[in-house]
């Protein structure tokens, strides 16, 4: 008998909800073999009782199914993910909050170009002028975009903890997987390596002191987004969306996940929501309303409406989010300072 063997037994028994599986989510925290005998531990945190007894069950039944093995027995490990969230480190499985930052908001969509990214870097710059200290680290190993949103592309220095200096733009300090890496290398990390390089990502930052953390997410409800709400302690989630009906359709699964994990749902931010012409006329381009009637069918606060504008990916192009601009000088500045301020409510509720 050997931990491999043991581990690719494990490795059939999804986590309830997900088509991840207990291994590669490193929820096996401990494998003990005494001749043909196993002794598992799996460590899950959940307040659904009927987690920790359908993964019981299915190690049982995994672990049986093993060519010679004799007496096993599996603990399941169980804590409540509210207990966790105030505290630094906790026990291995436990989520962590990160030392110095009192909250941590992920932004997150269904879909990708919903303007996940532009609601991030805008929501980042408007909590900053609120005089809030604010870190953005885009998370998006697949597709980072922040860093453009920002204008730079300076690469990072390390501290001599081995930690790396966040850079800092427009008031925010700014992290993202683009500082790494050259304009054209692709990112192939897959599966356990993307959860490791997340974490790491998240813990070896030097954040220093901050009231918010805003974490861009990429869209979806991948590898990426399961190792963050299982091993952060968030705050929240904000879901941007556009009002379209395929957009909302990704949104709902992504909401399902957040849910399913104990992620406080803060709200829905509908982006692209009109096109306003010179003569004041609006055009619902992309539907009218959809995100209105997804906050209200959830049951969260909508916490703004942004419509398409020019001037908004101008901005976004050229590295200065449009949030910069007074409130009197663009609507959508405007709209981004109500949605921070929607958004601080929410979190210190
Ligand atoms: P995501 O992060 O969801 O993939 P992005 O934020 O990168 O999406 O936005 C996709 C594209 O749409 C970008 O070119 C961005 O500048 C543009 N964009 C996003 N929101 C708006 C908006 N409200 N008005 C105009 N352009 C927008």
């Amino acid at each position: 008998m050997t931990e491999a063997i043991i581990k690719s037994a494990l490795s059939n028994v999804k986590y309830p909800g997900f088509s991840r599986d207990i291994v590669a989510f490193g929820l096996v925290k401990d494998i003990k073999i005494d001749g043909s005998d196993v002794e598992v531990t799996i460590s899950i945190q959940t307040k659904d009782p009927k987690i920790p007894e359908t993964v019981f069950k299915e190690c049982q039944d995994a672990l049986n199914q093993i060519d010679g093995i004799g007496t096993t027995r599996v603990n399941v490990d169980v804590k409540n993910p509210e207990a966790q969230a105030g505290g630094d480190q906790t026990a291995a499985g436990g989520k962590t909050s990160i030392p110095g930052v009192k909250q941590i908001i992920a932004v997150a969509s269904g879909k990708g170009g919903v303007g996940k990214s532009t609601v991030s870097t805008n929501l980042a710059v408007a909590l900053a002028k609120t005089g809030a200290k604010v870190g953005l680290c885009d998370c998006d190993l697949y597709g980072p975009s922040t860093a453009q949103m920002f204008g730079t592309k300076q690469q990072p220095l390390a501290n001599e903890r081995d930690e790396i200096i966040p850079l800092q733009a427009h008031g925010v300090k700014l992290m993202s997987m683009s500082f790494l890496l050259d304009d054209n290398s692709p990112v192939i990390v897959r599966g356990p390596l993307a959860t490791r390089y997340t974490q790491q990502f998240l813990r070896q930052v030097e954040w220093g002191e901050l009231d918010y953390l805003i974490l861009d997410l990429p869209p979806g409800t991948g590898d990426i987004q399961l190792t963050i709400v299982q091993t952060v302690a968030l705050s929240g989630v904000v879901i941007v969306t556009t009002p379209q009906e395929v957009a909302l359709i990704d949104a709902r699964k992504a909401v399902s996940m957040f849910a399913k994990v104990n992620v406080d749902i803060l709200g829905v931010v509908e982006n692209m929501a009109w096109f306003e012409c010179d003569h004041g006329t609006r055009y619902p381009i992309f539907g009218d309303g959809g995100g209105v009637l997804e906050a209200e069918r959830l049951k969260v606060p909508l916490l703004g409406q942004i419509p398409i504008d020019v001037a908004t990916r101008e901005c976004a192009d050229n590295g200065t989010p449009i949030a910069l601009l007074s409130e009197t000088d663009s609507a959508v500045s405007a709209a981004f300072k109500k949605t921070a301020a929607k958004v601080v409510a929410r979190v210190q509720r």
